[in-house]
C-alpha cells in the first residue's frame, strides 16, 4: 500500500519505517527541515534501538522516503497517517493545534479518495473535528479512522512490529477492511471498534498503567514505614494473574511524553463532561510527590544540602531513550539547586536533550558515570540504565567522598549492598547502614 505519515517523531517515524519494512511504499513528512535532511542522509534524529538500521535498509530498497512536502506525499498515497504531537496546554487539556494544522493541510492537498488515520493520542471526538476541518478545505471523498499507538519509547521498533493488539476505530466497511489488511502482518489481535471508543481506549490504557505505578509507589511508601520490602511484596502480588507483574516496580514515578500529559488530558476530558475523575487526580498527585522522595532521603542522610556535591545518574525519563520530556530529573535537580547543592549529572544518551530543556546553568554535565560520582557527597540514581546496573556498589563506594547512595529505581539488590558500607536508601525497602 502507499502510505504518507505526517510527523516523524517517536511514533510517526517508527511506524512509517516499520510499515515500509513490511513492504509498503511509505513517505514520512515533517515540517522540520533539519529532521528531514538527517533522515534523507540515513541518520535517525531520535535514539531508538534498531531504528537506524531499518531506515537504511528500507531507504536502499526504495520503499521509504522523507520529505517536507506534505501535499505531494498526500497526493501520492492512499492512506494518510497523522502522527503529530498532542502536548499539554497549561490547563492540562491536549493541545490540538498540530492536529488541526495537519488536517487543514491534508484537506488542501487531497486529489482523490483517501483514508485518513489518526495515530496521535487525541481526546474523544477529535477525529470528528478532523473530518470537519478536511471537509472545509476539500470536495474529494475520504474516510477517517482512529488507530491509536501503544508503542513504548526504548522498545518502539519491537513494539510496533509485535504489538499486543491493534485497535481500529472506523465506520465504513471499506476503511475497516483496508486497515485490517495493513495491520494484519503485525498482530492477530485486531479489535475493530467505533471511533470514539478507539480514542478512549488509548487514554484509558495509559491512565490504568499510571494508576498501577502510583499504586505500587504508595504501597512502597507504606512498606518503608512498616518494615516490609516492596520488591517481595510486588513479586507476591504479580503472581496473581488478575494483577499481573508488569508496572509493579516501585520508584520515583512515571515521566515521559505520554503518561503525564495523557492522565491530565483525561482528567480534563472527564471534567468537561462534569465528571470529577477523583482516582486519576490522586494518581497524578501521588506521582508528583514521589519524585521528591529523593530529596527527602538525601536530607535524612546529609541534613542541609547547601554546598554538598550531589551526583545524578540518569536524566532521561526511562532507560534506552534520549527523550527527557517530563523526566523526574528536572524537578529533582531544580530542588537540589534551590537548596544550594552542587549537581554533577551524567546520562548515557540524553544529556544533550536535557541541556537544551534545562535552562539553569549551574549543573555540571559529565561524560561518564565515574566522573559524576567521584568525590560526591551522595549519588542519586534516577534512571535504570543497564550501564549503571553493571557498576558494582563497591566501585561506587570507592568513588564517593561520603558513602551515600540513593537508588530511586531499586537497581541494586540488598545483598550486593550488604557487602559495602554504603548508606543505601532505595524505594520501599529497608535502609541499609
Ligand atoms: P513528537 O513530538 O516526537 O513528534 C511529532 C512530529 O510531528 C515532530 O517532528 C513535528 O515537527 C511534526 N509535525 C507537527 N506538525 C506537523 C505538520 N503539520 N506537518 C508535518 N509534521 C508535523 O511526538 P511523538 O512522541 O511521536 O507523539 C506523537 C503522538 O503519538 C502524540 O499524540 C503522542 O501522545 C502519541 N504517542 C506517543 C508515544 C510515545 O511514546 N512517544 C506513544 C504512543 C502514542
Amino acid at each position: 500500500m502507499r502510505l504518507a505519515v505526517i510527523g516523524t517523531g517517536y511514533v510517526g517515524l517508527v511506524s512509517g519505517v516499520c510499515f515500509s519494512d513490511l513492504g509498503n511504499d511509505v513517505v514520512c513528512v515533517d515540517k522540520l527541515e533539519n529532521k528531514v535532511d538527517m533522515l534523507l542522509q540515513g541518520i535517525s534524529p531520535i535514539y531508538e534501538p534498531g531504528l537506524e538500521e531499518l531506515i537504511h535498509k528500507n531507504k536502499e530498497q526504495g520503499r521509504l522516503n522523507f520529505t517536507t512536502n506534505l501535499a505531494e506525499a498526500v497526493q501520492k498515497s492512499e492512506i494518510i497517517i497523522i502522527a503529530v504531537g498532542t502536548p499539554s496546554l497549561p490547563n492540562g487539556q491536549a493541545n490540538l493545534s498540530f492536529i488541526e494544522d495537519a488536517a487543514k493541510e491534508i484537506g488542501q492537498s487531497l486529489n482523490n479518495f483517501k483514508i485518513i488515520v489518526t495515530k496521535s493520542t487525541v481526546p474523544v471526538g477529535t477525529n470528528e473535528k478532523i473530518k470537519q476541518i478536511i471537509s472545509k478545505y476539500s470536495q474529494f471523498p475520504f474516510e477517517i479512522a482512529s488507530v491509536p499507538e501503544f508503542l513504548r519509547e526504548g522498545t518502539a521498533v519491537q513494539d510496533t512490529l509485535h504489538p499486543d493488539r491493534i485497535i481500529i476505530g472506523a465506520t465504513s466497511d471499506y476503511a475497516k477492511e483496508k486497515l485490517i489488511k495493513l495491520h494484519s502482518p503485525l498482530s492477530e489481535n485486531i479489535l475493530v471498534t467505533d471511533i470514539r471508543s478507539a480514542e478512549m481506549i488509548k487514554y484509558a490504557s495509559n491512565a490504568f498503567l499510571a494508576t498501577k505505578i502510583s499504586f505500587i509507589n504508595e504501597i512502597a511508601n507504606i512498606c518503608e514505614k512498616v518494615g516490609a520490602d516492596i520488591t517481595q511484596v510486588a513479586s507476591g502480588m504479580g503472581y496473581d494473574k488478575r494483577i499481573g507483574s508488569s508496572f509493579l516496580k516501585a520508584g520515583i514515578g512515571y515521566g515521559g511524553s505520554c503518561f503525564p500529559k495523557d492522565t491530565q488530558a483525561l482528567i480534563q476530558i472527564a471534567g468537561q463532561m462534569d465528571y470529577d475523575f477523583k482516582l486519576l487526580k490522586s494518581v497524578v498527585e501521588v506521582n508528583h510527590e514521589q519524585r521528591f522522595n529523593i530529596i527527602r532521603k538525601l536530607e535524612a542522610l546529609l541534613g542541609d544540602l547547601s554546598e554538598r556535591t550531589i551526583a545524578i545518574w540518569g536524566l532521561s525519563f526511562k532507560p534506552e531513550t534520549d527523550d527527557v520530556r517530563d523526566a523526574p530529573a528536572f524537578e529533582i535537580i531544580n530542588a537540589l539547586l534551590q537548596r544550594g547543592a552542587k549537581v554533577r549529572a551524567y546520562d548515557p544518551i540524553a544529556t544533550e536533550n536535557f541541556k537544551k530543556c534545562f535552562t539553569r546553568e549551574e549543573v555540571q554535565y559529565c561524560l561518564g558515570a565515574q566522573e559524576a560520582a567521584v568525590q560526591a557527597d551522595a549519588l542519586c540514581i534516577l534512571t535504570e540504565w543497564s550501564e549503571f546496573k553493571n557498576i558494582s556498589p563497591e566501585m561506587i563506594e570507592s568513588w564517593l567522598t561520603e558513602p551515600n547512595l540513593i537508588d530511586g529505581r531499586n537497581i541494586y539488590s540488598q545483598e550486593d549492598l550488604a557487602k559495602t558500607k554504603l548508606n543505601y536508601y532505595s524505594i520501599g525497602r529497608p535502609n541499609l547502614n
